[in-house]
């Protein structure tokens, strides 16, 4: 009897990919809430944009619901790390339910710089993909009508605004850098007064995770991207690796991977979105350490040491 052998396969994992320091914080709330209050907590919204952290939380005592009326009376509530419209704590309070904010502070900073743009007067052209819930999120700081969106540089190229002199931009936090790039240089012609934000609003896990791609996708023949398919850092990893010139496929777990895609295939990239935890990195590795010989190297950009700070209350549950 014969033996065959698997064929060879390169693995070269960028880095840094896979959970930032807002997710981590989202995740770790509710964790350290089902352990203060007690099963259920409630959390408004999928915490982060990915089904098995989700599935995880939910077997610790996490129940996920879409709007707060679904939340009953007594039962903390904790809003997801993509942020809310200022009308849900509002709705919270008014209803007596103890709630915990797990919305990244990168995305609060962009809350924060929206209020204080729309506090000076001017009208504000919001960079980002309509139905995002951090889209949602940010224009439900400020009155209807303050902000107007744009998702393409086709659409910056004819917004129409009442006052062109006191207009402002922001963007959401998990954009293409180079696609933001382009819309941002459309407005700076056609608008030359209009204000940026004070530093990148583009954070800095998103615009990490897309560089580490690029400095890999010259040296593959294929990526995977491993993320939902509502998770906008891992679409545009997906994207960022096809303009580089190669296919690239996104996974949310390796059992979706079709091994046939990977006929040809001598050296395949592999990253994570920043909702997509290291163990289905590490459950795909073995899921193609199954069919082939490979080799795993990892090329890492750079170091991401931020990390951001509980809320107060549960700080102490911690102690
Ligand atoms: Fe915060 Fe960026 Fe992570 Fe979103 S991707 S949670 S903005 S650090």
């Amino acid at each position: 009897m014969t033996i065959t052998e698997k064929p060879a396969l390169d693995l070269l994992i960028a880095a840094p990919r896979g959970f930032c320091a807002g997710v981590d914080r989202a995740i770790h709330i509710v964790e350290l809430a089902i352990e203060k209050y007690g099963a259920p907590v409630y959390v408004r919204h999928e915490i982060v944009h990915n089904k098995y952290v989700v599935d995880s939380l939910r077997a610790k005592g996490a129940i996920f619901v879409e709007e707060l009326e679904e939340v009953p009376d007594g039962v903390p509530v904790v809003f997801s790390a993509h942020g809310v419209p200022k009308s849900v704590p509002v709705e919270a309070e008014t209803r007596g339910l103890a709630y915990l904010d797990a919305t990244c502070p990168l995305v609060s900073k962009v809350h924060r710089q929206a209020e204080r743009l729309v506090e000076q007067g001017r009208h504000i052209i919001f960079v980002g993909h309509a139905g995002h819930p951090e889209v949602i999120g940010t224009f439900g700081q400020v009155p209807n009508g303050a902000m107007t969106l744009v998702e393409t540089a086709e659409d910056a190229e004819t917004v129409v605004v009442d006052d062109p002199g006191n207009i402002a931009f922001l963007t959401q936090t998990t954009l293409s850098v180079d696609d933001t790039a382009d819309i941002v240089a459309v407005l700076q012609r056609r608008f030359p007064e209009i204000k940026a934000p004070r530093g990148e609003d583009i954070c800095y896990a998103t615009s990490n995770r897309q560089a580490a791609v690029k400095a890999i996708a010259d040296h593959c023949d294929a990526m995977l991207v491993i993320g939902a398919t509502n998770s906008s850092n891992s679409l545009r990893l997906v994207e960022v690796a096809e303009r580089h010139g190669i296919p690239a496929r996104l996974i949310q777990r390796a059992s979706d991977l079709d091994l046939a895609w990977l006929n040809g295939i001598r050296t395949l990239g592999i990253t994570a979105g920043a909702s997509a935890p290291e163990i289905l990195v590490r459950e795909l590795v073995n899921r193609l350490a199954e069919h082939f010989t490979i080799t795993e190297r990892e090329e890492e950009t750079t170091r991401e040491t931020i990390s951001f700070k509980l809320p107060r209350g549960l700080e102490a549950a911690t102690v």
